[in-house]
């Protein structure tokens, strides 16, 4: 299978173990009965009698299971105190569920090839950590079968607007101009998001249906040349924006659904967990008193001392944030089959919106800690947190959601809190 392979990034397990607390595993009618047979209660090395899946959703007729999670950090039932995954240990990789496999890998369909991205999630990502994908391909074309990889390579291309459809060559030059801009030297992060977001801007308005493939590039190409001049232009004018009252309001709201983590032991509370997540968002959009806690990261603090902590950019916090854009670019991680179909120009601005967001939760952990500066490790775990919901939370890539992001678009509002992002 063809594969396109993030250009930045490298990554191994260090068996950290965050994966298998943090993340529900659902099996397959054959993975269960793989687990059956490889009988767990006649291990008494393992100390797991019990069944170790659950009917968790499905009617009776055509349950769906998801492996146990148990202890006071609500791990995965076959995590063992060392940090080591007991299937894999006694039987091998290949013998683990599927998801547990493919992580942090993620598979979009990028026309003749699979575009692989990854999920920041993991700390190996967000350090950069191990192998170089390249010497990886073995695993990677396994996993991409595994994933149904080969429906991927017949799918459609993510709409471009609302407007606007056009094929996939054309999708993947876009795409690479992002890359590019993200990418160039020598200019302030800040400014590089905004050149991908005013060059995203244009093709958000333009009407490309109706003209020929070859007049479509003409005009990508021209949209891609004017967009950082264009984006001079509009950092003037947004010297003096001030975000509007809705504006400031969606931005607190999807701060707190980007923070929310929820586990297995939060998912157990049932109805209690959810009203307690849609108080939680409610004095969010109030943002004043304490900030609750939403992640054992996130120490309830005032909205006024959050606010207060200074973001500092260093270079090697410009180095994980653009190569996460690079990334998520690269793999097509915003749009489309991966991002609940949402279109590409208003997926790219979800996706940028997760720098400010981050940024912020940067300072939260610095507040924390009774910092007044954030460190180069506050944004390293504020991206982990964000980039776990990220594409995989409902709630961020919902038809409410779509509107958030379109309104703060219209407003100005998201030009305006990219601009404000600290640069090194
Ligand atoms: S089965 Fe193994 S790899 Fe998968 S979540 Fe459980 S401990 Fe982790």
């Amino acid at each position: 299978m063809k594969l396109e392979l993030p250009t930045l990034q490298n990554w191994s397990c260090h068996s950290c173990g965050g994966c298998c607390k943090q993340h529900l595993i659902e099996i397959t009618p054959a993975e269960r009965e793989r687990i059956d047979q490889q009988d767990w209660p006649a291990d008494s090395t393992a100390g797991i009698s019990e069944v170790p899946y659950e009917w968790y959703a499905g009617p009776y007729w055509k349950k769906r299971y998801r492996l146990k999670h148990r202890g006071p950090d609500a791990a995965c039932i076959f995590l063992s105190p060392e940090g080591r995954c007991r299937i894999h240990a006694k039987f091998g990789e290949a013998a683990k569920p599927l998801p547990c496999r493919v992580y942090p890998y993620a598979f979009h369909p990028a026309g003749k090839k699979l575009a692989v991205s990854l999920r920041f999630s993991c700390p190996s990502v967000v350090a950069n950590k191990g192998q170089a994908l390249t010497q990886q391909l073995g695993d990677l074309n396994n996993y991409a079968i595994g994933v149904g990889g080969e429906t991927g390579l017949a799918a459609k291309p993510p709409r471009l607007s609302a407007t606007s459809t056009i094929d996939w060559p054309l999708i993947l030059s876009i795409r690479n101009h992002l890359v590019q801009m993200l990418e160039r030297p020598k200019t302030r992060l800040s400014d590089r998001l905004l050149q991908t977001y005013v060059f995203c801007d244009y093709l958000h308005r333009a009407t490309l249906n109706n003209l020929s493939t070859a007049r479509q590039q003409d005009v990508v190409e021209l949209l891609a040349q004017t967009a950082p001049d264009e984006a001079t232009l509009l950092i003037a004018d947004l010297t003096q924006h001030q975000l509007s009252t809705v504006g400031q309001t969606y931005f607190r709201l999807r701060l707190a659904q980007s923070a929310r983590h929820d586990t297995a032991q939060t998912i157990a509370k049932g109805w209690r967990g959810r009203w307690q997540a849609m108080r939680t968002a409610s004095m969010f959009v109030l943002g004043n008193g304490i900030a609750p806690s939403l992640h054992q990261q996130l120490q309830p603090r005032s909205f006024a001392n959050i606010e207060q902590v200074t973001a500092n950019i260093s270079a090697a916090t410009d180095e994980l944030l653009t190569r996460y854009l690079v990334v998520k670019a690269q793999g097509l991680h915003f749009c489309g089959l991966a991002y609940d179909g949402w279109p590409f120009t208003l997926g790219w601005m979800s996706q940028l919106l997760v720098l400010p967001i981050v940024t912020w939760l940067a300072r939260w952990r610095a507040a924390s800690e009774q910092r007044s500066s954030t460190i180069d490790q506050d944004f390293a775990d504020a991206l982990m947190i964000v980039d776990h919901n990220h594409a995989y939370s409902g709630l961020l890539s919902s038809k409410n959601s779509l509107r958030q992001v379109r309104t703060l678009h219209s407003n100005n509002d998201l030009a305006s809190l990219f601009h404000r992002l600290p640069s090194a």
